[in-house]
């Protein structure tokens, strides 16, 4: 019976059926051929998905939260200074995950809905030596969308290595990353690589791995240390057994199967069906009069949207009666908005009729609410999109 709720929050996000089933399978060794064969063909695709074809992929049981860590370990020694990037919640987390590990941290903070301006980041790239510098693609916290490309080529010109943290947009939003320059790009299974929570994925570009094979002090994270993991991603990639810890087993068996799906539909098709889907996310809330958090066209997210509940409608009310609807929204995350704003996540295979129930079971709830528009306005601006 199929008696289950459409997710539509920012990940985890709806999977598709046959990743769903490949974890089903009766768990192999992490050491047996067909295994190894599998872990080495994710770690090809992932270079294909993140467009870096000379980059060091890793494959990590963990969060997005330990891609961030295994970064920022790695590459940054106790008095190293980093520029973060800050466009939401997740930018102020790497601030603090950096700072743990001894970086001096400045911290560039964008006003809510807006991105820091080049012009803000040159300026400081110009007063002083950073090691590296941190961004966020899309923040979940608030849907703004940062333009990756001129930070990169910020980083190149003055020689700083870049940490895009693209848990909320690697396989969504549109990503080169050596075409554009970018030495990190992290993310985590559960968002736009359309697998269950669980693994931390990271590609780095040889600079980065330069930098790291330069430290003069050892990682003041143990499990993270690429001197740990380094040896085992080239012994699958080999094709040869080893062993460090225990991989996710059925994680990384589904993973392949996502990721297959994601280069056999074409990670260009794919970047297109989410802006698509994006911007009829975008066009229902506008028709229901409906403000989102990011202030601009173009540095609005396409995995996942934000909108702002009109002055006279009830946040928690809204919640309330999303909660009795088939849908499962998220409320907001940003402390200086909680209650004024939610979110909806988009990405990954969303289908039109998923995207068409989340629309109706918003307008059902904006009306308990109290909020008032024609019936159907929202669904109809939407399908004009799709259609
Ligand atoms: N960065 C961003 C942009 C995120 O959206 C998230 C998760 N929502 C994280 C980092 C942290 O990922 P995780 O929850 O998997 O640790």
């Amino acid at each position: 019976m199929k008696r289950r709720k459409l997710l539509m929050i920012p990940g985890p996000i709806e999977f598709e059926p046959s990743v769903l089933q490949a974890m089903a399978v009766p768990t192999p060794s992490h050491v047996a051929p067909d295994f190894i064969a599998c872990f080495g063909n994710c770690l090809e695709m992932m270079k294909k998905v993140w467009q870096c074809p000379s980059g060091q992929p890793f494959i990590m049981a963990g969060t997005g939260t330990l891609a961030m860590d295994m970064a920022g370990s790695n590459l940054i020694e106790a008095g190293d200074s980093a520029l973060v990037i800050s466009t939401g919640y997740f930018g102020e987390r790497y601030a603090e995950l950096l700072r743990r590990y001894g970086a001096e941290v400045t911290l560039l903070k964008a006003p809510v809905g807006q991105v820091v301006s080049l012009e803000q980041v040159e300026q400081t790239l110009k007063k002083k030596s950073y090691k590296l510098m941190t961004f966020t693609h899309v923040d979940t916290s608030t849907a703004v969308l940062v333009d990756p490309r001129p930070l990169g080529e910020l980083g190149r010109k003055y020689g700083v290595l870049t940490i895009l943290d693209g848990v909320c947009s690697v396989a969504g939003e549109e990503i080169r990353q050596e075409e554009w320059g970018i030495d990190v790009v992290l993310t985590a299974s559960q968002k736009a690589i359309g697998v269950p929570p669980g693994l931390a994925l990271l590609v780095v570009s040889p600079r980065a791995m330069q930098a790291w094979k330069e430290r003069k002090t050892h990682v003041g994270n143990y499990y993270s240390d690429w001197n740990n993991w380094l040896p085992i991603m080239q012994a699958y990639a080999n094709g040869t057994p080893s062993y460090f810890g225990t991989p996710a087993v059925n994680l990384v068996i589904a993973l392949e199967v996502s990721l297959r799906l994601i280069l056999e539909q074409g990670i260009e098709a794919r970047f297109e069906h989410n802006r698509l889907v994006g911007k009829a996310f975008r066009s229902a809330m506008q028709a229901l009069s409906l403000k989102m958090i990011p202030c601009y066209p173009g540095q609005e997210a396409n995995t996942l949207s934000a909108p702002l509940f009109p002055d006279w409608v009830d946040g928690n009310a809204f919640m309330k009666a999303m909660s009795q609807t088939d849908v499962i929204v998220a409320g907001g995350l940003l402390p200086e908005l909680k209650g004024k704003y939610f979110r909806v996540g988009h990405m990954g295979s969303v289908t039109r009729a998923d995207l068409l129930a989340t629309i109706a079971a918003i307008e059902w709830a904006l009306k308990q609410a109290g909020h008032h528009f024609a019936p159907g306005i929202g669904l109809q601006a939407a399908m004009n999109i799709l259609d």
